[in-house]
């Protein structure tokens, strides 16, 4: 159970002062009755209408971001873009956060949502949700990288790695470049990067091409979004 003007408010119908307003003037109705009353207590399931147009109540909203290079996976940040400031204003729900984080110059997939529990259980460290990255490098990878990434690296720091998976896309011996793709299934800091780094490459290009059972939708230009659909979100679930 949530107030009216709450629920009115939550479902982008208007800011709080311009939902009393609407409110006031008798254009919303609870279960076909026009209800005056702002505090009134409605609930999720209640039939609201505005002006006779239902509001459905949505409590969580899943969005799938092809994130482009320069913005931060944050939600807010004093001087630099964040990629909740891509989100339209009417899309810019309550408690809205990045699933996990990309480095700044990272692109590609990236799940925002208020729900905490799927947050929470994509992130949880026994979880092991599967990230496949795409990735171009300065130096070449070669099948002796693949087995010291199988066998689960060990960083300069100490850090042990999971296994994780290298898939050689094309080596280029004359320009010492390569192109990968890397299967993770944890979240450390600059993992990437990282596990190149220890291997005497640099990664110069990377994008996350798919997170569990999501794959990045290839017809979302770069800081393009859209809803999750009810059938990938329950496969993440
Ligand atoms: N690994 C990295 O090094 N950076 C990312 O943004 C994601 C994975």
């Amino acid at each position: 159970m949530l107030r009216l003007d709450k629920f009115l408010a939550n479902m982008k119908v208007g800011s709080r002062s311009q939902v009393h307003e609407i409110i006031k003037k008798g254009q919303v109705q609870v279960n076909g009755k026009i209800c005056r009353t702002a505090k009134q207590k409605v609930k999720e399931s209640d039939e609201v209408t505005v002006n006779g147009q239902a509001v459905v109540y949505q409590e969580f909203h899943y969005f799938l971001l092809n994130k482009p290079a320069g913005v931060l996976s944050a939600t807010e940040d004093r001087s630099q873009k964040t990629v909740l400031d891509l989100l339209k204003a009417k899309d810019r729900y309550q408690n809205l956060a990045p699933i996990g984080r990309l480095d700044k110059d990272t692109t590609g997939l990236l799940l925002i949502t208020n729900d905490g529990q799927l947050t929470h259980q994509l992130l949880a460290p026994d979880h092991h949700v599967p990230k496949v990255y795409y990735a171009m490098l300065a130096g070449v990878a070669t099948q002796e990288t693949a087995e010291a990434f199988a066998k689960g690296l060990t960083l300069k720091d100490g850090t042990e790695l999971k296994p994780g998976k290298l898939r050689i896309l094309s080596q280029d011996f004359d320009h010492d470049a390569s192109e990968i793709e890397v299967t993770i299934t944890e979240g450390k800091y600059h993992q990437v990067k990282r596990m190149v780094a220890s291997q005497g490459m640099k990664v110069l290009a990377l994008k996350r091409l798919s997170m569990g059972p999501l794959k990045l939708d290839e017809n979302l230009a770069p800081a393009a979004y859209r809803e999750l659909t009810v059938e990938e979100l329950a496969k993440l679930k």
